[in-house]
C-alpha cells in the first residue's frame, strides 16, 4: 500500500470538541480566538458558556466565557486574558488555528434584553475583557432596533488593551449587513466611550468616577441615567460592579433578571 492510500490518522476527539479557526494576540495579556460552532448550540447575544482544554489528568479544565460573536454568526469567539500561573489561560493563550478545545453548549446569563424592561437608551459598561458581552450585544439588530441609543463604555489600564474594543466598534459602523438589516445610519446610534486609568489615553479616569464628576454626561451631552429613559448593563471586576452597582441605584434604577426584566443587569467578568 502506497502511503497516499493510506487511512488518515485519526486525531482524538474530545468530547464537545470544536475547533480553532483563528486567533489574534492584542497584547501580552490579551488575545481572542474563533472556532466552529455546534448546530446544537443556540445562545442570546451576552450569554456565556464553559469552555476549556483537558488537563493533564486527563479531566476537562473548564472557565466561565462570554461568548463574544453575536447569536447570528456561524462560527463563535471569545476574547481572553493570559493569566501567566492561570490553569487554563496559561495554555490556552498557546492554541492555534486547527487546535480543538471544549465547549459545553449550556449558554447562561444574566446579559441579556430579555431581563430589561423596554427604554430610549441603552448603556453598555464593561472593564477589561468585560468587554466580551458586548463585543456579541453590540453586534446584535436587536440592541439597534430596542434602542434609540447605545452607549458602550470601556476602561483599561493602557491603551493597548482598548484595540479589539475600538476595531470591532470600527468595524460594526462599517457593517453592511447590518445596516441593511436595521437600515442605513443605524450607526449614528452607536456612542464608544473609551477611556483609561494609567497610560495616558484622550480620556483618562475611572468610568465611575467620570459619571460622578459628571464628566461623561457632559462629554456625551445626554442626562444622567433615568429609570424612565435608561437601561444598563455592567460586565467588570467585582468591585467595579458593585460601585456602578450602588450608583445605578442611586439614580433610581432596579436590577433585573430573567424572571424579572427591570432597569439594569450586572454580571462578573470574571471571578476574583
Ligand atoms: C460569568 C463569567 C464570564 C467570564 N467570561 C470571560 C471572558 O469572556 N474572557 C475572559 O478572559 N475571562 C472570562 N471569565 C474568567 C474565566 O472564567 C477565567 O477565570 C479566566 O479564563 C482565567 O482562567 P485561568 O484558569 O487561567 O485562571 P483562574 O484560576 O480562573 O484565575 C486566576 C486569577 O486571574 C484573574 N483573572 C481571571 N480571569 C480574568 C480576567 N478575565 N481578567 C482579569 N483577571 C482575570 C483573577 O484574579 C483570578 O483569581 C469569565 C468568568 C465568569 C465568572
Amino acid at each position: 500500500m502506497t502511503d497516499a492510500a493510506a487511512p488518515a490518522a485519526k486525531t482524538p476527539t474530545l468530547p464537545d470538541a470544536q475547533t480553532v479557526t483563528d486567533v489574534r494576540h492584542w497584547t501580552d495579556r490579551l488575545f481572542s480566538f474563533r472556532c466552529t460552532r455546534p448546530a446544537s448550540l443556540r445562545f442570546r447575544s451576552g450569554e456565556f458558556v464553559m469552555i476549556g482544554l483537558m488537563g493533564d489528568n486527563r479531566k476537562p479544565l473548564l472557565r466561565a466565557y462570554s461568548i463574544a460573536s453575536p447569536s447570528w454568526d456561524e462560527e463563535l469567539e471569545f476574547y481572553s486574558i493570559k493569566v501567566q500561573d492561570g490553569p487554563l489561560t496559561s495554555k490556552l493563550q498557546h492554541i492555534q488555528p486547527g487546535d480543538q478545545i471544549i465547549l459545553r453548549p449550556k449558554p447562561v446569563g444574566t446579559l441579556v434584553h430579555d431581563a430589561l424592561l423596554p427604554g430610549k437608551r441603552i448603556w453598555f459598561f464593561a472593564t477589561g475583557t468585560g468587554f466580551a458581552p458586548f463585543a456579541s450585544l453590540l453586534r446584535d439588530p436587536q440592541t439597534y432596533t430596542d434602542y434609540d441609543e447605545v452607549i458602550i463604555t470601556h476602561t483599561c489600564r493602557e491603551v493597548g488593551e482598548l484595540q479589539y474594543g475600538k476595531e470591532l466598534i470600527d468595524s460594526i459602523r462599517q457593517d453592511e449587513l447590518l445596516a441593511e438589516l436595521i437600515g442605513e445610519g443605524f450607526a449614528d446610534k452607536l456612542r464608544y466611550y473609551p477611556t483609561t486609568t494609567r497610560e495616558e489615553s484622550p480620556k483618562m479616569g475611572r468610568i465611575t468616577d467620570l459619571m460622578r464628576s459628571g464628566e461623561v454626561f457632559k462629554d456625551l451631552g445626554v442626562a444622567p441615567l433615568n429609570p424612565e429613559t435608561d437601561r444598563a448593563m455592567v460586565c467588570g471586576n467585582l468591585a467595579f460592579n458593585l460601585e456602578i452597582k450602588d450608583m445605578l441605584e442611586d439614580y433610581g434604577l432596579e436590577e433585573g433578571a430573567n424572571s424579572k426584566p427591570a432597569h439594569y443587569v450586572v454580571e462578573k467578568a470574571f471571578l476574583d
